[in-house]
């Protein structure tokens, strides 16, 4: 089962998870939602031993689990698709593995300038030229194009190797141990749907919580009840506020990131990079995924705004058909039009003739 080494450590991320989203969910149901509604229907004699339980009217009882319920399974739906969803990998065509690129001398001598002149402006008409070129980043030190020897081709721009999945993943944000996946250019908007729902989720936990956590600083009557009650409730309450302020914070960081039109990976190694060098090459870089507006950095990455909640693959991105959204500029006329991704996706698989 576990072929590779360290395939099975890797599933105890998701196993914590799994475990803890478990304890939070039985905690809820079982010792905050059940005795509510046990209320309404059984004689008093018969009412549950929790002598701290809460109280609440019938629709207010139905409203919070339809609601939890609902956004419930919109986290388990993402958290499988970001976790069983392949990044995306670089396609095996003879146009990455020879690395066939015809690039004009007079393009590569221009990037060259802009590179060595770090003052020099990067003007409309250069602009144009770097978001027609199919490879844009290259090695630094030698300043060819970047090539994979472990995966044995060329790797397009933002794709990098990811030593744990053991493949260059496209587009690669980071690897995230938590869904035991890379989160790359096919998976990134689930695991944005994740973040977005979890947050919901948890802001939904804290607050449904709430009642019943301030009655544990009651007078405690009886300490087996206290133990069997109250403790997961303090403890299932602290979790759920403490994951909720850490990934409120991830998931405003993100949203900052595809504002900005970055990846993770991007943002930490090379726009924050103290070598002046690094930086341009990155500012050179990014002109290709840089579009006019915050809200078409989110299409780019989100594709239509119609089924941003909703976790469909809208955007073409279609692995097995060899297509990589390397940039939305190339051969875009219209950049807001009505099906941005899918056009540039069109456009490239043209160009790329893959
Ligand atoms: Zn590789
Ligand atoms: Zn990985």
């Amino acid at each position: 089962m576990c072929d590779q080494k360290g395939a099975c450590t890797r599933w105890m991320y998701p196993g914590l998870v799994f475990i803890v989203i478990a304890f939070i969910y039985g905690t809820f149901i079982a010792i905050n939602m059940y005795p509510q509604i046990q209320r309404h229907y059984l004689l008093p004699s018969d009412h549950p031993a929790d002598p701290h339980a809460v109280t609440a009217d019938m629709g207010e009882i139905v409203g919070i689990m339809i609601g939890f319920h609902i956004v419930f399974i919109m986290v388990l739906i993402s958290y499988f698709r970001a976790m069983l969803t392949s990044p995306g990998y670089i396609p095996e065509t003879s146009f990455w593995k020879e690395g066939d690129f015809v690039i004009l001398e007079r393009h590569n001598a221009l990037i060259r300038e802009l590179i060595n002149d770090q003052t020099a402006p990067i003007t409309e008409e250069a602009k144009a030229v770097i978001r027609s070129l199919p490879v844009v980043e290259r090695k630094q030190k030698s300043g060819k194009f970047r090539f994979c020897k472990a995966c044995g081709c060329f790797k397009p721009d933002r794709s990098h190797h990811c030593s744990i999945c053991g493949k260059c993943v496209l587009r690669m944000d980071h690897h995230c141990p938590w869904v035991n996946n890379c989160i790359g250019y096919s998976n990134y908007k689930y695991f944005m749907q994740l973040l977005v729902y979890l947050d919901v989720t948890l802001l939904f936990l804290v607050g449904a919580l709430m009642p019943r956590f301030i009655n544990v600083f009651k007078p405690i009557l009886s300490w087996p009840n206290f133990l069997k009650y109250d403790l997961p409730i303090i403890l299932a309450f602290t979790i759920s506020v403490f994951l909720m302020g850490a990934l409120l914070g991830f998931t405003w960081y993100h949203l900052t990131l595809i504002a900005k039109a970055l990846t993770t990976i991007e943002a930490k190694e090379k726009v924050n990079s103290r070598d002046e060098t690094i930086k341009r090459r990155w500012e050179i870089a990014n002109v290709k995924y840089q579009m006019d507006t915050v809200y078409l950095n989110f299409r780019h990455v989100l594709g239509s705004p119609l089924f941003w909640l909703l976790p469909f693959d809208v955007n073409g991105m279609d692995e097995d058909a060899g297509t990589y959204r390397y940039g939305p500029w190339v051969n875009i006329d219209n950049h807001a039009g009505g099906n941005l991704t899918r056009k540039a996706d069109d456009n490239m698989c043209k160009y790329f003739n893959i």
